[in-house]
């Protein structure tokens, strides 16, 4: 190992602002501090925890559900459009009827 090319290395914490935890590790730099981590973090809790201030998660739901409605009714249009139309009974059988 050569001399004076390594970085210096500190005994520290990272701290988590959000929850508090803290991880004594090695790293070079001090004081490290995240927003997030996996003790607070939804992926991880697996609690969802949406700020809904304006109410945008309720009108996000009622778009997808209108949404999710018109396209129900759109593929049944299609599909009865789609739908094979009656059978016409053959020239043949209108004019001699059952007996040919
Ligand atoms: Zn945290």
């Amino acid at each position: 190992m050569k001399d004076s090319i390594h970085p210096k290395v500190f005994n520290t914490t990272i701290v988590c602002t959000t929850c508090g935890t803290n991880w004594p590790t090695e790293s070079t730099r001090q004081n490290v501090r995240v927003d997030i981590c996996s003790h607070c973090h939804p992926f991880y809790t697996g609690e969802q925890r949406i700020v809904d201030t304006a109410g945008q998660v309720d009108r996000f739901m009622k778009r997808l559900q209108t949404s999710q409605a018109q396209q129900a009714d759109a593929a049944r249009r299609r599909d009865e459009k789609n739908k094979p139309a009656p059978k016409k009974p053959s020239l043949l059988k209108e004019i001699y009827g059952d007996e040919a």
